[in-house]
């Protein structure tokens, strides 16, 4: 039997209408969201994910504006920056887009964003937050794949969950936000031994490495719902995930594809938490 397919395009579409209409009702009350992006250098992929998270708050409304600084700014010119944006009204939420180059601490960069301006969820503080249990801005990527398990009326609770990966702004924040949701959570990482042991047993797998096709089908237990965040380019220059999507899906009873699956949704937590932003102000 193949897997039902979690289109993280269609779920997006979906919550961006509704989205749409709160952009609406924030600027009928004078505060229309807005989200400054800051992109360092050239790199064509940062270039690409930056455009495509422009024209998605154009599509629904939310200001934005975009700061594309040279590759040679200093770490005190980018922090000045941000500075500045934290005190801009019209600005609620500031994204840098990552990877920095080597001279700019990234540390550095994400402490300086004030935290209610934290839209990425990256600063410590929302981390915290987050990790207590506490209202915080929840890291988009992680916040749109529990979205998308909830979208299918799939039940968290008591669930044996396995993460492979284990980086901060994916493998272990989408651990912690399962957790929180009262799963039982395994990770999974290069020093991990008898992966597929660890694998096998779970009810949901979420796969974050970035390695094309780095797991198959073998891996999968029957029934179990698979989420695919990796996007990798394959040997033709095909867009695919860490999972193989042919495979897995036949052992699977829920899959995410690639492309169309975590990505968009990954931007659709990215405007949810600009409007919630927008929101506090506008009703404080
Ligand atoms: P990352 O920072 O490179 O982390 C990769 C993780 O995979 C690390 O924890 C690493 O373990 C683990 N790993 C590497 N080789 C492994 C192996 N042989 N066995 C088990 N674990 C292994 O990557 P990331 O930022 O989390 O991103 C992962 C993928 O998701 C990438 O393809 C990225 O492009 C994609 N991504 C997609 C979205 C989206 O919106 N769709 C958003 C973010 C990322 P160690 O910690 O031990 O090194």
């Amino acid at each position: 039997m193949s897997a039902i397919i979690i289109s993280g395009k269609e779920l997006a579409k979906e919550k961006r209408e509704q989205m749409k209409l709160e952009v609406e009702k924030l600027t009928r009350q004078g505060v229309t969201p807005g989200l400054a992006v800051i992109l360092i250098g050239e790199d064509p992929a940062s270039q690409s994910y930056v455009r495509s998270k422009q024209k998605s708050c154009k599509e629904i409304g939310i200001h934005s504006e975009l700061y594309e600084l040279p590759e040679t700014t200093t770490q005190e010119e980018l922090l000045g920056k941000i500075n500045h944006l934290n005190h801009q009204e019209n600005i609620h939420g500031i994204l840098v887009q990552l990877p920095l180059p080597n001279h700019i601490s990234e540390k550095a960069v994400i402490e300086s964003i004030d935290p209610t301006k934290d839209v990425d969820g990256f600063h410590p503080i929302n981390i915290g937050r987050m990790m207590t249990g506490q209202e915080a801005f929840l890291p988009c990527t992680p916040y749109g794949i529990v979205e998308m398990i909830k979208s299918k009326g799939i039940d968290i609770e008591g669930k044996q969950v396995v993460v492979v990966g284990r980086s901060n702004i994916v493998g272990k924040p989408v651990g912690q936000l399962l957790l929180n949701e009262n799963a039982t959570v395994t990770y999974c990482h290069s020093r991990t031994r008898n992966m597929k042991d660890l694998t096998l047993t779970a009810d949901i797998l979420v796969v974050a490495v970035g390695k094309a096709h780095f797991l198959d089908g073998e891996y999968v237990k029957g029934g179990a719902v698979v989420i695919d965040v990796g996007v990798n380019r394959n040997e033709e220059g095909k867009l695919v995930g860490d999972v193989n999507f042919d495979s897995a899906k036949d052992k699977a009873s829920y899959i995410t594809p690639v492309p169309g699956g975590v990505g968009p949704m990954t931007i659709t937590m990215l405007l949810h938490n600009t409007i919630i932003s927008a929101n506090r102000v506008a009703n404080k």
